[in-house]
């Protein structure tokens, strides 16, 4: 089957391990075989907070993040919500396609919400997943690298898609998602790994950061070390995170730790995340600023084309246009 492939991140920090294992590992595969488009999300940095902070300095940081994992611009382009006009305006007639009570069942919405640093909700937070149909539609994505947190928005731009073909005839594909390896990491405090809840082993920390995080995960007092997601989810989770990096079970590492202790534990995680991340952090280290600017440059006049050509279809599905 002709994918095209069509994934992102929020500009609000680093990208950790949860991306890696969920997301950024297929994306890696998936380009040598499929058209791809990897958004910055920039406006979806304001849905949970006041104001976008360093988002430059973020932007950077992804371009970077992604230039060291190995994503090759030549064959992927890369752009920003805020420079492709054409694709924010699709949100228009997509809204209208989704009831008020639809928006306000999405579990992960839900579950943002009440990490949110802010007061009160506000109204871009209830509506992005209808702007994230925006974003795969606009390129007429039909494959999503995702991680679990965004089953519902997938479900919701399937809709959108649908309703919107029977409602103005056939122009968009109905998307499916892709999980990765581990669809969701915890992170070293047991909830899910994320940039903006501080919990997260980033791709670009030092070693010495990365060592002192995993220091500080939280663990048990039972010296024989088990995997056991249910009733010992942090020692699980801190195998989970070793046995990712070095390609074996979580099971095998513990049987192989044994009565070692959480010292031991943490040590051998140590070890297997700061080694798997070493090459990654080198290549980080050698991309100069500049050149990851360029190819956000390149990429957003390629998505701004392409979005160009979606809207006239859409405007003229709807009769906006004259005939
Ligand atoms: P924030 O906390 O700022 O929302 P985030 O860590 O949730 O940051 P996003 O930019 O929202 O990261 O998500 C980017 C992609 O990474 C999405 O496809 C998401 O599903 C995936 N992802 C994020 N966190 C994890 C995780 N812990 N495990 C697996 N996949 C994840
Ligand atoms: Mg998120």
């Amino acid at each position: 089957m002709n994918h095209v492939v069509l994934t992102g991140d929020r500009p609000t920090g680093p990208l950790h391990l949860g991306h890696y294992f969920g997301t950024l590992a297929n994306r890696v595969a998936l380009q040598d075989v499929h058209p791809m488009y990897v958004l910055i999300a920039d406006y979806q940095v304001i849905t949970d907070r006041d104001r976008p902070g360093e988002i430059q300095r973020n932007i950077t940081g992804l371009l970077l993040d992604y230039l060291a994992i190995g994503l090759d611009p030549a064959k992927v382009t890369i752009f920003q919500h805020s420079a492709v006009p054409e694709l924010n305006q699709l949100l228009l007639p997509f809204l209208s396609l989704v009831s008020v009570a639809e928006l306000g069942r999405n579990p992960t919405v839900k579950d943002e919400i009440a990490h949110s640093k802010q007061q009160a909700v506000n109204g871009l937070m209830f509506t992005y997943p209808v702007h994230q149909a925006a974003d795969i539609l606009f390129c007429k994505g039909t494959l999503v690298p995702v991680g679990k947190d965004q089953l519902p928005h997938l479900e919701l731009t399937r809709l959108v898609a649908r309703r919107f073909n029977e409602r103005y005839g056939p122009v968009f594909p109905l998307p499916e998602a892709m999980m990765g390896a581990r669809p969701l990491l915890n992170g070293l405090d047991g909830g899910k790994m994320s940039k903006s809840r501080g919990n997260a082993i980033t791709l670009s920390a030092t070693e010495d950061e990365t060592a002192a995080l995993i220091r500080k995960a939280r663990t048990d007092s039972e010296r024989l070390v088990t995997f056991d997601e249910t009733r010992r989810p942090e020692v699980a989770n801190l195998l989970t995170l070793a046995a990712l990096c070095l390609g074996r079970t979580p099971q095998d590492l513990a049987d192989e730790i044994g009565h070692g202790g959480a010292a031991t534990l943490k040590r051998v995680v140590t070890e297997a995340v700061n080694e798997f991340l070493r090459p990654i952090r080198r290549r980080r280290s050698e991309i100069g600023e500049a050149e990851a600017r360029a190819v956000l440059a390149a990429g957003n006049e390629r998505a701004r084309e392409r979005a160009v050509l979606t809207l006239d279809e859409v405007r003229g599905a709807m009769a906006m246009t004259a005939a």
